[in-house]
């Protein structure tokens, strides 16, 4: 009994023994060779938010060297969720649907496309991306992969962060709602999209997915109710290629969040692009 006890106990030590050159594999974990890109802006003075809401407030709670002698820096912030770079959760237009501690991180992540309206957008600042722009999109590349993080580029970035290009009014308050002139996502596309493809997330370099003259948000309604999650004010989509690359989306995790402030990243491998 106890020579058989000695080889169980010996069975599971070569068998942990044996799990260790796994453990060491995901130690040493890589990302592929490729450029990464940010795609998130900072948060600061000049950020750009809704009109409506409140501008982002960073206060020094601390700063200098202690009666320790090291240097200490700490602040608080203070933001909307829907300011800057950010995450709509599908629950900000459509009640019951995930918040943004719900989202699944496999949503998030994953292989990305890039969807370039910014010749028909830079005519028009009400541009309406259509059903034809990502059918053009396909024709050239094929059927929109299942899981994908559809980015949409209107060329807007280049206006961040001079709220009256960007905008369209550097007005504020809600009479200044009304005033708003920028590109966004047509209702009949978001619907295409929720019926005929199985995509995991769409973002924009614009404030909204909805144009500036939506006063309705029924693209937001349409992809929420789906609950399919937004990114909004997205960086540097300038530099990045329409297919072969993988976006990785990591919003602050707010327990019941409609949203919130987002670090987005692109990686282009070395074969993409
Ligand atoms: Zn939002």
């Amino acid at each position: 009994m106890r020579r058989l006890l000695t080889l169980c106990v010996f069975a599971l030590l070569s068998c942990s023994s044996s799990d260790t050159p796994a453990a060491t594999d995901s130690e040493t974990f890589s990302l592929p060779p490729g450029s990464i890109v940010d795609l998130s802006y900072s948060y600061g003075d000049d950020t750009v938010y809704w009109p409506t809401a409140d501008k982002f407030e960073k206060t020094v709670d601390a700063e200098g060297y202690t009666a320790g002698g090291y240097y200490y820096l700490s602040n608080t912030v203070r933001t909307s969720e829907h300011g800057g770079t950010h995450l709509d959760a599908p629950i900000h237009f459509s009640e019951g649907q995930l918040t943004t501690d719900e989202i699944p991180l496999e949503n998030l992540m994953g292989s990305a496309v890039l969807i370039d309206v910014s010749e028909p957008a830079a005519s028009d600042p009400d541009y309406l991306i259509s059903v034809s722009d990502f059918e053009n999109w396909e024709a050239r590349h094929g059927r929109i992969p299942d899981a994908a993080i559809v980015l949409l580029r209107t060329g807007y970035g280049q206006y961040w962060p001079n709220a009256e290009l960007y905008l369209g009014t550097a007005e504020r308050g809600a009479d200044a709602v009304p005033l708003l002139h920028f590109p966004g996502i047509d209702p009949d596309a978001a619907s295409w999209l929720v019926e005929n493809r199985s995509i995991n997330a769409i973002g924009l370099d614009t404030a909204s997915i909805d144009r500036g003259q939506s006063s309705t948000y029924e693209t937001h309604q349409i992809l929420f109710a789906a609950n399919i999650p937004a990114f909004e004010n997205v960086a540097n989509l300038e530099r990045l290629p329409e297919t072969g690359f993988v976006v990785i989306a990591l919003p602050m995790k707010i327990a019941g969040g409609s949203g919130g402030p987002l670090r987005i990243a692109a990686i282009i491998p070395e074969s993409g692009g």
